[in-house]
Order: structure tokens, then C-alpha cells, then sequence
């Protein structure tokens, strides 16, 4: 667990020319057998950058700010979901005080509404957290560190097929529902449907949170930023085991509330997480930054 590899230095030859299999980190460009010094003939960028291993410093700076806003997209989505789900929990308790002096009816029809555009507000807010995912998994352009790559798939398919899933669900639920059957009485088969795309929604956005943990970890090497690392190491296997013991606990009446708690603790771990890294990103990106002089990114 203490192994933290340094980037490998690519060797260059007597003769000063770039070795083989050496991509420009900008675009990508094959700059084998090139002289050096000398600039990328493709997109200028000196091709020394592209010789230094495979630290974000040395990246490309949009690639860099690219991931940086993936990381802060995700922290937002997960707290203006929060604000959703507390407005929803407030708005469940008070609605039926207001609504119950009318009559049955009418208060039936306006929770029908109010549950409507919650769920859609809450697909917005996964929507755009999965969106966040998807750009932190942004690919590197240039060389692509090939240890890191199966993960990173794994986070962008993981957060596509979560996407799709929720949207069909509310769709579902939401829009095709209604008009179908009204909201009285669903035909079983709406049931199994809808539990189905939940549950797929649910295993994705688990298995998102798997690997974007391991994608990060390998990001926190690139950064370098060993507290990252192991922060993402531990909440890799923490969270899972802590939602699947709420989840369990759930069943039983006396640890339920554990239940309660397990999700909201998982979040506050995944939050800190993600908020650290797009701190020391933006670390990344001052030291960068020709004008700001070079304090190295922070070292936890
Ligand atoms: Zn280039």
C-alpha cells in the first residue's frame, strides 16, 4: 500500500532525438526521432513537456481544467441534491397540513404535481452529476497512461448506462405513466418495469463510485498527491461496505436508523473527497500558469 511509483523519465538517446512511441502530451502528435530541443511540429508545444512522464503538471492545462470542472460539477450536484431531498422530506410533512381543510381532492391533484417536478429535479441534479463524472474521466489527450485506461472506461460506461437508466425511469414514471394509466391502480407489469430500471440505475451509480475511486487513485499518482490516494483507496471499498450495512439494516427494526446514517456518511466522505481534488487541481493549474511563478501543488 506505501508504493507510490514515480513517473518514469523517458530516456532519451546520445544523439538527442525523441525515442520511440513518444506522443506530443497536447495533441497527440508522433514525435519519434524528432530533434531536441525543439517544439511539437503539429501544436508548438515544446516537446520536452511530452518527455517528462506522466505528471498533470506536464499536461496539457486544458486537459487539466477540464478535470478540474468534472470534479467541481459533481460536489454541486451532490448539494443541490441534498437541497432537494431535504425541500422534498419538508414538503411531504407540510403539504398534507395545508392541503387536508380542502378536501381530499384537490390536495390530491397538487402532491400529485409537486411529486412530478421533484422527480424531474432530482433526475436534473443526477443528470448533472453524472455529467461531472463523465468530464473527470475526460480522456488524456496526447499519451495515455495505459494502467489507468480500464478504469476510466469503466467510470464513463458506468455513468452512461446510470444516465439512461434514470432517465428512462422517470420518464416512466413521471410522463408515460400518467398518460397510460393515471396514477390509480398501475398494471403489474409498470411495477416490475419500474423496479427494474431503479435497480440497474442503482447498480451502475454503485459500480461508478468503484471505479471512479480506482480512477482517481490513479489521477492522485499523476497530481502527485499521496493523501488523495489514500483517501480514494479507502473510500473504495468504505462506502460500499457501509451502504450495503445500511442497506441491510434497514430490514431489521433495531439498527435501522444506522440505515438512515450510512448514506449520509458515505456522501460526506465521497464530498470531501472531490472537493480535495479539485482544491489541489487548481494547484495544478496556478503552478501552470506562466505569470504565477511555480509553488509546487500541494503535498498532503
Ligand atoms: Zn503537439
Amino acid at each position: 500500500m506505501e508504493a507510490r511509483p514515480e513517473p518514469p523519465m523517458i530516456p532519451v538517446d546520445h544523439a538527442a532525438r525523441v525515442p520511440g512511441g513518444v506522443c506530443c502530451v497536447s495533441c497527440g502528435y508522433l514525435l519519434e526521432n524528432l530533434p531536441l530541443p525543439g517544439p511539437c511540429p503539429e501544436c508548438g508545444t515544446a516537446i520536452g513537456r511530452s518527455l517528462a512522464g506522466d505528471l498533470l503538471r506536464f499536461s496539457d492545462p486544458r486537459y487539466v481544467k477540464r478535470l478540474r470542472s468534472g470534479a467541481r460539477m459533481i460536489c454541486n450536484a451532490m448539494l443541490v441534491g441534498l437541497v432537494i431531498v431535504i425541500a422534498q422530506a419538508v414538503a411531504f410533512v407540510m403539504l398534507p397540513l395545508f392541503l387536508l381543510p380542502t378536501g381530499g381532492g384537490a390536495g390530491r391533484g397538487v402532491l400529485t404535481v409537486f411529486v412530478s417536478i421533484a422527480g424531474w429535479l432530482v433526475l436534473g441534479a443526477m443528470l448533472a452529476f453524472l455529467w461531472g463524472w463523465w468530464t473527470l474521466s475526460s480522456p488524456a489527450p496526447g499519451r495515455r497512461p495505459p494502467d489507468g485506461e480500464r478504469m476510466r472506461r469503466a467510470t464513463r460506461v458506468a455513468a452512461a448506462v446510470a444516465g439512461a437508466m434514470s432517465t428512462l425511469q422517470t420518464l416512466f414514471a413521471y410522463a408515460l405513466v400518467p398518460l397510460v394509466t393515471g396514477w390509480r391502480n398501475p398494471a403489474p407489469w409498470i411495477f416490475w418495469t419500474q423496479l427494474g430500471l431503479g435497480l440497474i440505475a442503482l447498480a451502475s451509480v454503485m459500480g461508478l463510485w468503484i471505479a471512479g475511486m480506482l480512477h482517481l487513485q490513479r489521477l492522485a499518482l499523476r497530481i502527485p498527491s499521496r493523501k488523495l490516494w489514500k483517501m480514494a483507496g479507502f473510500r473504495v471499498w468504505f462506502c460500499p461496505v457501509l451502504m450495503v450495512g445500511g442497506g441491510l439494516s434497514v430490514l431489521t427494526f433495531y439498527l435501522a436508523c444506522f440505515g438512515v446514517f450510512a448514506p449520509i456518511v458515505a456522501a460526506v466522505l465521497y464530498y470531501t473527497l472531490l472537493n480535495r481534488l479539485g482544491d489541489e487541481l487548481t494547484a495544478v493549474v496556478r503552478w501552470m500558469e506562466p505569470t504565477q511563478g511555480s509553488p509546487a501543488p500541494v503535498e498532503g
